[in-house]
């Protein structure tokens, strides 16, 4: 299999007039290849309109996933059981769409202690994963998300441990999360030896760069900021060929996930 890359924006592109398919079509013209389902706010989509904004998408060949809503907290047992159903909801429309993967953000370590916190992380998704054998959802996998503020459960380590432990979980590897909660410091070669005990086929990204204070992160700002540098994790992605699929959260989303596929034909991939 040649390497595959698919790169998109989060959410419909800024320059498309109409809603999802429209945003495709728009996606099409760019030569960009794939785009995440915004349920940040809620699960809009009836499983129907899914399975129909799905078969579009197959035609056209854009790679789907879903970002499921914010409102999450694994960690906390109050909050657990609508947390979950959030993620289910997502995961049903993410079978109906055929994406591959619900991405969520697992959680705050509140008043819990690291360890504890990621206990209770654990048997959240090991309960998730069963549901989803029980519903027959295959091919859809539970993404948790490195996060960017310290104050959220979800460095890369905690995220690989649950996906090393519990069957259908994946990393999904924000950048620029890793980026603002490291200080300003990223080390691309140390991310992509860590996620390879996994032996995952493919790998899910996001991708923009940020503002950050001591706390973490503040806010996605624009690619051309270079903080943190795209090119070099081009350079990283090619040289190791893995199979990814970089959904672009800047403010800027299509125009600069164009800039992100730009840097890979520079560096000699080509888009098909
Ligand atoms: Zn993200």
């Amino acid at each position: 299999m040649p390497l595959k890359i698919h790169i998109g924006p989060a959410g419909n592109c800024i320059s498309a007039r109409g809603g999802t398919i429209d945003s495709f079509k728009r996606l099409i013209e760019l030569n960009l290849n794939a785009q995440e389902i915004e349920f940040v706010r809620g699960v809009w989509m009836t499983n129907s309109m899914a399975q129909r904004v799905g078969n579009a998408a197959k035609e056209m060949g854009i790679k789907l996933s879903i970002h499921a809503p914010y409102y999450i907290n694994l960690c906390n047992p109050e909050k657990l059981r609508a947390s979950e159903k959030r993620i289910m909801d997502s995961c049903e429309r993410a079978y109906h769409l055929g994406a591959r993967v619900v991405v969520f953000h697992p959680g705050y370590y509140g008043k819990l202690s690291e360890s504890e916190a990621l206990e209770n992380v654990i048997d959240a998704c090991k309960e998730m994963s069963k549901t989803l054998d029980k519903k027959r959802i295959r091919n859809v996998f539970l993404g948790l998300e490195t996060t960017g503020k310290k104050s959220q459960f979800g460095t890369l380590d905690e995220i690989i441990e649950i996906c090393e432990k519990v069957k259908h979980c994946t990393p999904v590897i924000d950048f620029a999360h890793i980026y603002a909660r490291n200080g300003g410091k990223i080390d691309y070669k140390k991310i992509f030896d860590k996620v390879k005990v996994l032996r995952s086929k493919f790998l899910h990204a996001h991708f923009s760069s940020i503002e950050f204070t001591d706390k973490g992160e503040k806010r996605h700002i624009p690619v051309s900021n270079n903080e943190p540098d795209f090119r070099e994790l081009a350079k990283e992605i090619l040289k190791r060929e893995v199979d990814i699929t970089i959904i672009c959260e800047s403010p800027l989303l299509e125009k600069d996930a164009s800039i992100m596929k730009n840097i890979f034909e520079d560096l000699g991939y080509k888009f098909d």
